[in-house]
């Protein structure tokens, strides 16, 4: 555990109002492919008007895509990678939640590279071929605290045609640059507040659990596990309660670089096959599903991991005795605190029937996370573990 390797290559701008350095900061080039999601919010807000002048004030032009969806498919990548080509941009903005800035990341990827971004995906049906070019510059712009994509080098694109979901990643595919600004994601309404938030502390708890995790990963972690509980509620409460989101903010770039230096576990992989054949569930919604029942499931397996985490969400694990893990517990009262406690599978057309397929998906297509478990579960364990969170 003494050991380490540590490579997080980007600029991170944080604070409130830290979008205002856009105009000054240094860029890397001279014009941006701006990419944002097929949502009205960007521009509802006023944060793409914003981003496109403080381009300008900089020297910089810039072309918009914005046909990305909440799950981001390969075809929006392969558009836009045509586009930045042929618009000769130096680099890409992503420009909102995790969709856009990991779509950004895919486009910078295949806007220097040949053939399908398939092609290089390295699980399921992509060939796996390495990459042989880097990829544009990326530059993230956040407006929602859930991913920790502005500080790691990961992107999940759906294939809408294989129904797969599936992260890809390497060291040029890491943000040159983020700007994480809090007063951007005052906008975020309650619910998708309480997912992305979620989402951040199962970064950071299964960062905490995984085998890849190191002592500075650690470090980040149970401090992201601590602010989320701490700030998520109020900014569930109040979106407009900047210290909360500057709190959850804080969180999520703090699990963005967990991501980086650990790895998530397998909770990620099953979530991937639930929104991979159910494309209308929020990625943190389905975690929050999961959850009780998949770190009920590792209580016993790997105890005082889970007492650390419960201890940096408040819980006093010396005063316990029987009932569900203080982890757990914590969990839900947070759940509990956030309003999303009543969430349910068959709400989102989730049957009972396609739980060993959705088991199976999870295998194929992010297998690798299951080798980050500290215990190995067989595959009827994994469908167990979904059966048991499903309602
Ligand atoms: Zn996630």
């Amino acid at each position: 555990m003494n050991e380490f390797n540590y490579f997080i290559p980007t600029r991170i701008l944080f604070g409130a109002g830290k979008l205002n350095e856009l105009a000054t900061v240094s860029l890397p080039g001279r014009k941006a492919l701006v990419v944002i999601s097929a949502g009205k919010s960007m521009r509802t807000n006023g944060y793409l008007e914003r981003v496109l002048s403080l381009l300008e004030a900089n020297g910089v032009k810039a072309v918009v895509f914005d046909r990305i969806l909440s799950n981001p498919v390969l075809s929006h990548v392969t558009e836009g990678a045509a586009l930045a080509r042929d618009e000769q941009c130096d680099f890409v903005l992503g420009l909102g939640g995790g969709s856009a800035i990991d779509s950004a990341k895919s486009i910078a990827l295949m806007a220097q590279n040949p053939g399908n971004y398939w092609d290089y995906i390295q699980a399921g049906t992509g060939k796996r071929r390495s990459v042989p070019n880097k990829a544009l510059p990326v530059v993230a712009v956040t407006t929602t605290a859930g991913t920790g994509t502005e500080a790691d080098p990961w992107t999940v694109i759906t294939n809408e045609e294989t129904h797969e979901k599936i992260g890809f990643g390497n060291a040029d595919t890491f943000p040159a640059l983020s700007i994480v600004d809090p007063e951007l994601m005052l906008s975020v309404p309650p619910l998708f507040t309480a997912y992305q938030g979620f989402d951040a502390l199962f970064h950071a708890a299964e960062g905490y659990i995984s085998n890849a995790a190191t002592p500075v990963s650690n470090l980040f972690a149970l401090k992201s596990v601590e602010l989320v509980t701490a700030g998520l509620p109020a900014a569930v409460r109040d979106g407009n309660n900047l210290e909360a989101r500057t709190q959850v903010a804080l969180a999520n770039t703090l699990s963005g670089m967990v991501e980086s230096l650990s790895s998530t576990t397998s909770q990620h992989a099953m979530e991937h096959a639930l929104s991979a054949l159910h494309p209308d569930l929020p990625h943190g919604a389905g975690l929050i599903m999961l959850s009780e029942a998949y770190f009920s499931f590792f209580a016993d397996k790997i105890p005082h991991l889970l007492d650390d985490l419960a201890r940096a969400m408040g819980e006093d694990t010396n005063r316990r005795q029987g009932g569900k893990h203080a982890f757990v517990d914590a969990l839900l009262k947070l759940q509990r605190d956030c309003n999303v406690d009543h969430l349910k599978m068959s709400g989102y057309g989730i049957c009972r029937d396609e739980i060993p397929a959705l088991a199976q998906n999870a295998y194929d297509t992010m297998g690798k996370l299951f080798e980050r478990d500290r215990y190995d579960l067989s595959f009827d364990e994994t469908v167990t573990i979904i059966q048991n969170a499903y309602r």
